[in-house]
């Protein structure tokens, strides 16, 4: 996180021009708005090293995740953004998954006359969780939906169980952007948290279904590398890096291996110049391991 942090500093002041060695001495801004290069209305806002996309259109805005767990004060940021840019309502509040790092805090867009909407699976979690700041959805998504606001599709669609078993792709099939949370990491082994209530296998395919959408480029809910957005490329080497690593780790659960002494035997050096590999590499092998092992989850 701070190596994230440290990148958005360095990005932040050279957009605002700042020489190198004076950017090192610049803290990052708390948060930021940006629009999407190449789209008339598309931007994300960012706040620490939580970011959400956010659609603007002349009957309403779309919103989605409040990303305030802990700091309710980053909604209310995040709504003073959106009214610089426009005055219209407020109409829809989506959450990316159930995980209350992107979706606390959603009361001051409710308010503002948002229809929460999340996947089934999400909202009978959060109704059963009751969350300090978590607002219980108002509508949900099983497969798919398409939402048509003021001249822009946005298609909500549930390509199956992967870093959670909530998580909605939000596909804009005209600008081919997606807006997609956790279980893409951009170059970089997933981390702890990532894996840590993970769907191994299924993730593969949910990959494999995402991949399968017609987009370009992709948005976080993490800022990638310098800020940038993701690419088709950092999907499929994800896909190649969970399909190695669930080979691997099932022949050391088939010798006996799992937990240990696999966790520290195991090793994709194929994948070794992936961001967080030494940090986050046994991580992975424990959560598969469980899979394989011992049948847990999926
Ligand atoms: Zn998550």
């Amino acid at each position: 996180m701070l190596k994230y942090l440290s990148l958005i500093a360095l990005l932040v002041a050279h957009s605002i021009g700042f020489s190198e060695s004076a950017s090192a001495q610049t803290p990052a801004p708390l948060f930021a708005t940006t629009k999407v290069e190449g789209t008339e209305n598309v931007y994300i806002f960012r706040y620490q090293n939580h970011q959400a996309m956010f659609i603007v259109t002349p009957a309403g805005v779309i919103v989605t995740d409040p990303i305030s767990y802990g700091r309710p004060q980053a909604a209310k940021a995040y709504l003073e953004e959106i009214r610089k840019i426009t005055k219209a309502p407020i109409r829809y509040l989506i959450y990316s998954h159930h995980h209350y790092d992107h979706i606390a805090g959603g009361k001051v867009f409710k308010e503002a006359g948002a229809i929460v909407i999340a996947h089934r699976k999400a909202k009978e979690r959060l109704a059963v969780l009751k969350g300090i700041d978590v607002v219980i959805p108002d509508q949900i998504v099983d497969g798919r939906r398409t939402i048509n606001l003021g001249g822009t599709r946005l298609d909500l669609v549930y390509t199956g169980r992967n870093h959670s078993d909530s998580s909605l792709v939000m596909f804009l099939p005209k600008e081919k952007i997606i807006f997609a949370v956790d279980f893409n990491s951009l170059g970089a082994v997933p981390s702890r948290l990532a894996v840590n209530d993970s769907y191994p296998i299924e993730w593969e395919a949910s990959l494999k279904k995402t991949l399968a959408l017609n987009w370009e480029r992709m948005i976080p809910g993490h800022p990638g590398p310098m800020g940038r957005l993701g690419t088709r490329k950092d999907m499929e080497q994800q896909l190649q890096f969970l399909t190695d690593l669930s080979a691997e780790v099932k022949k050391a659960s088939d010798a006996g291996k799992c937990f240990d002494p696999a966790t520290k035997e195991v090793r994709l050096p194929q994948h070794a110049t992936l961001q967080g590999y030494e940090q986050n590499i046994e991580w992975s092998i424990h959560r598969w391991c469980g899979y394989w092992g011992r049948g847990i989850g999926g």
